[in-house]
C-alpha cells in the first residue's frame, strides 16, 4: 500500500446508542486505488462508510482525506472536500427528472457551466442509458438505472474519493454486471474508491486490496489473491 493515501482512516469507533457497531478500524485507500471491505450482514461496513462520509459521527478515532483531518465533517462539508457517497439503497429524488437529480448534486462543487457540462458529459458516456432517459422522472426508472443515477450524482461532484455502499444489492445479474464493468471503468481512468460490497467475490475481483470486516472490527487484509489463498478467511466470507 503507498504510503500517501488518499482516505486513512485510523482507529475509527462509532456506535449506534449502546451499540458498539465499530472498533478501531484502520482502512487506507491510495490514490487512484480500489479498495473493498467486505464482512457479513451487521459487520459494521455501512456504519463505518457512514462514519467517513459525514452520516454518522464516530465515537473516536480519524478521517484524513487527501492528508486533511475531516473526521466528523458533516456531509456537504466532506463533498466539497471531495468524498462523495453513494448510500445503501440508492435514494435517488424520485419527483426530480434525471437531468435534475445531477444538476442538483452539481450545485455543492459547480464551478461554471462549461465544468458542468464537461461532467454530465462524462455521466452520459459511462451510462448512456441515464442521457436516453434525461427528462423522465428518478421514481419511474428500473432499479438499475437508479443505481446508475445515484453513482451519476456522485461523479457530479468530482469527487477525489468515491464511496460505495453495497451498490448491487438488489439488482439483476445483468445489471449488477454492467454496473461493475462501470466501476472497473472508473478504476483503470484513476478514480479513488472505497467499495462496501456483500457479495465478497465481486468484491474480490474487481479490488486492488481487501478489508474484511467482522462483528465491527477489521480481521483481515491484504490483496484479493493473497485472500484467496487464505482459506479460513474464504470459508468466513464464502461459507
Ligand atoms: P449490512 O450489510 O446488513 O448493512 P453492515 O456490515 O453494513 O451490515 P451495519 O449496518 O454497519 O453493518 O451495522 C453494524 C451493527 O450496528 C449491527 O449490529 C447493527 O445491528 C447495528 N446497527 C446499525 N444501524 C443501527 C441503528 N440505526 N440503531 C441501532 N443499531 C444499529
Amino acid at each position: 500500500m503507498a504510503s500517501d493515501p488518499m482516505l486513512a482512516v485510523s482507529k475509527l469507533c462509532a456506535a449506534h446508542g449502546v451499540v458498539e457497531a465499530v472498533r478501531d478500524v484502520d482502512v487506507q485507500v491510495p490514490q487512484g486505488a480500489l479498495v473493498a471491505l467486505v464482512g457479513a450482514n451487521g459487520a459494521g461496513k455501512t456504519t463505518t462508510l457512514n462514519s467517513i462520509a459525514g452520516l454518522h459521527k464516530p465515537s473516536s478515532g480519524r478521517v484524513l482525506v487527501g492528508g486533511r483531518d475531516v473526521t466528523g465533517w458533516p456531509c456537504h462539508r466532506l463533498v466539497r472536500a471531495g468524498v462523495a457517497l453513494v448510500a445503501e439503497g440508492r435514494r435517488v429524488a424520485p419527483s426530480l427528472t434525471v437531468l435534475e437529480n445531477l444538476e442538483l448534486a452539481s450545485y455543492a462543487k459547480r464551478r461554471d457551466k462549461a465544468d458542468f457540462q464537461q461532467q454530465i458529459g462524462r455521466v452520459y458516456d459511462l451510462f448512456p442509458v441515464l442521457a436516453e432517459r434525461r427528462g423522465q422522472y428518478a421514481g419511474l426508472l428500473s432499479g438499475g438505472e437508479q443505481q446508475m443515477l445515484a453513482v451519476g450524482r456522485a461523479l457530479m461532484t468530482r469527487p477525489d474519493v468515491l464511496v460505495l455502499d453495497e451498490p448491487s444489492m438488489g439488482l439483476a445479474p445483468s445489471i449488477v454486471d454492467v454496473l461493475f464493468t462501470t466501476i472497473s471503468t472508473l478504476h483503470e481512468t484513476g478514480s479513488t474508491i472505497l467499495l462496501v460490497e456483500q457479495n465478497a467475490e465481486l468484491a474480490l475481483a474487481v479490488s486492488d486490496y481487501v478489508y474484511v470486516m467482522h462483528r465491527g472490527r477489521i480481521v483481515a487484509e491484504g490483496e484479493p489473491d493473497e485472500l484467496r489463498s487464505r482459506p479460513e478467511i474464504m470459508t468466513a466470507l464464502f461459507g
